[in-house]
């Protein structure tokens, strides 16, 4: 099967990455569960969706809740009897310097981008082990491969979404027949940016050399379709995937 057909949770899908890569799979012929926070954007692309000719369906929940991923990933079989692939996108990027100690934001990071991904994953594996097969799509970034100024919490959370895909490549790939994808994006033009509170980490961002024409969520969504798309003997493990003009 390829992505026809396929039931595909989508986390963080009320913008940026997440939207793009719900809209796309759905017009590549996917059955979509969006989920979010924000029940209202969610609600209006999944409209949208349908008009086009789509299937989706939505679910508010937090990712830092283990019991509403699990609720999920139960909601997705549900609606749709069974779980074909999970992206766990969600994520935010509070840059500062260590010395703020802005300890509430490493906090909030690590609770989102780290134990997101992980509750994600407990939702979803034992329905894919019993199903014999599964995909999991973690989105790490460019800043899982590097550490930039002011981005020591936000790296250490994308390093560790590597680790785990990695591990989890490892241990169930061959055994459970579930593939493991690791995205990592350079720069793409979302709301991340609207997470940083730090003035300083903010001009210091914006002092870099200017990307002018920055990755559109739509590209990466491309990169997510592709990885499910190959064979079930194909499992692509990572894609980093830069604007041409980003060093
Ligand atoms: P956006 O800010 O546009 O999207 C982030 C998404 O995460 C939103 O849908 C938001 O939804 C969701 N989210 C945040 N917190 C939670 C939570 N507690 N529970 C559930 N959902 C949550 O940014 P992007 O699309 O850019 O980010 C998507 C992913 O891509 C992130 O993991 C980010 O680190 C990664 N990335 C982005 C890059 C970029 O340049 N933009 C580069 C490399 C990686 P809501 O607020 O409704 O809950």
């Amino acid at each position: 099967m390829t992505i026809q057909g396929k039931v595909v949770v989508v986390t963080g899908a009320s913008s940026g990455i997440g939207e793009s890569t719900a809209r796309v799979l759905a017009k590549a012929g996917a059955k979509v569960v969006l989920s979010a926070r924000r029940t209202e954007r969610l609600e209006q692309t999944v409209s949208e969706i349908r008009a086009a000719g789509g299937e989706a369906v939505y679910r508010t929940s937090d990712v830092t809740s283990k019991e509403q991923m699990k609720s999920l990933a139960d909601f997705a079989v549900e609606q749709y009897g069974r779980l074909d692939v999970w992206v766990n996108n969600a994520g935010l990027m509070p840059l500062s310097y260590l010395n703020k100690l802005k300890i509430d934001e490493w906090d909030r990071m690590i609770d989102v981008n780290i134990k997101g991904v992980l509750y994600g994953m407990a939702a979803a594996i034992p329905i894919m082990e019993k199903q014999g097969g599964g995909h999991i799509i973690n989105v790490s970034s460019v800043a899982g491969h590097r550490v930039g100024l002011g981005g020591a919490v936000y790296s250490g959370t994308k390093f560790a979404v590597r680790a785990i895909t990695e591990g989890l490549r490892m241990e169930l790939s061959p055994t459970s027949r579930i593939r493991a994808t690791i995205i990592s994006p350079g720069m793409v033009e979302t709301e991340l940016l609207q997470t940083i509170t730090d003035e300083d980490a903010m001009q210091a961002l914006k002092a870099r050399a200017p990307i002018q024409q920055p990755l559109r969520g739509e590209d990466i969504a491309n990169a997510i379709a592709y990885a499910i798309d190959q064979p079930e003997t194909v499992s692509v493990n990572e894609i980093l995937i830069r604007p041409t003009e980003q060093g």
